[in-house]
């Protein structure tokens, strides 16, 4: 089973819209799933249109508790917590966003009165339509652990992919180079990063770069809104020839695209003679032919 992952390292540049496209592309000649490991802003199913079928919520962090019971207020615990995550004049609450887990809490406290437990921070969907399945992480709002998140959405994407018979799964991938794109890459027979022409655009994507060279996953560039900029369109195309890295294609600036969106489909699917999707489906070939068979 092969895995591709989209990324960006800049948000906003058009990921997620050609992620859904190439979906629908690739699963023309692939057995295909998508996933989507972008979990603090989770949005391929919006652009698929996809139905949410199930989702199964998980604990990957970690929060202080306190046993009022067994507590005795002396407050030592507010003292100790470098997180200001414990709150109160004479009886300590654990401002819950707040609070890392990190358990100095329980140890500093006399009276054995804390206990670090696990939460539930996010969930795993599973969705479809009529063409894909597609399996979604989502942090819950002001939750951490987003890098442990995108290995259990990895995994469930995996089994999914084994149960249905796919040999390859599509990811659409996080913004910026942290703990959730490091999680995302591992593994990845493949990186797609899509830019823009725009300086903030390339100086992500040169970050990334470096992520990238780090796990040594081959990768290729698709610089999308183009025909607008072409001073900054040439410099980052002689950045990706300095860094050997192959530019799969340049998807013109056009209005299908934002229309698409706002259909929830696919701008394949929603226009399909349009200049961006005959584009991407340029760019789908010559992804397939790197990935191979
Ligand atoms: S350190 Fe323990 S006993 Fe003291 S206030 Fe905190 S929870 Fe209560
Ligand atoms: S577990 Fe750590 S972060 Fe949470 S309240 Fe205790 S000391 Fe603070």
């Amino acid at each position: 089973m092969k895995e591709i992952v989209v990324l960006s390292g800049k948000g906003g540049v058009g990921k997620s819209s050609i992620t859904a496209s190439l979906g629908d592309i690739l699963a023309e000649r692939y057995a295909l799933l998508l996933a989507d490991t972008d979990v603090d802003a989770p949005n391929l199913h919006l652009v698929l249109g996809a139905r949410r079928d199930s989702f199964e919520e998980i604990a990957t962090s970690e929060k202080a508790v306190i046993d009022d019971d067994k507590c005795a207020r002396c407050m030592v615990c507010a003292a100790t917590c470098r997180f200001d995550a414990i709150i109160g004049e004479d009886k300590p609450i654990v401002a819950f966003y707040a609070c890392e887990g990190c358990g100095a809490c329980a140890i500093a406290c006399p009276e054995q009165a804390i206990e670090i437990r696990h939460a539930t921070n996010g969930r795993v969907n599973a969705y479809s339509t009529p063409l894909l399945h597609v399996i979604g992480g989502e942090l819950y709002i002001g939750e951490s652990s987003s890098g442990r998140l995108v290995d259990i959405v990895k995994r469930t994407a995996r089994r999914k992919a084994e149960d249905i018979g796919a040999k390859l799964i599509l990811t659409d991938g996080p913004p910026g180079i942290g703990c959730p794109v490091i999680a995302s890459i591992k593994g990845a027979a493949f990186v797609l990063i899509v830019t823009e022409p725009s300086p903030a655009a390339l100086h992500d994507m040169a970050r990334l770069l470096e992520v990238i060279g780090f796990f040594k996953a081959p990768a290729g560039l698709v610089l999308n809104k183009t025909g607008r900029q072409p001073r900054i369109e040439k410099i980052i195309q002689d950045f990706a020839d300095d860094h050997g890295l192959p530019i799969l294609g340049e998807i013109p600036y056009d209005i299908a695209m934002p229309l698409a969106i706002s259909m929830a489909q696919p701008v394949v699917t929603a226009f399909p003679d349009s200049p961006p999707a005959l584009a991407i489906r340029a760019i789908a070939d010559r992804l397939a032919e790197a990935i191979g068979p």
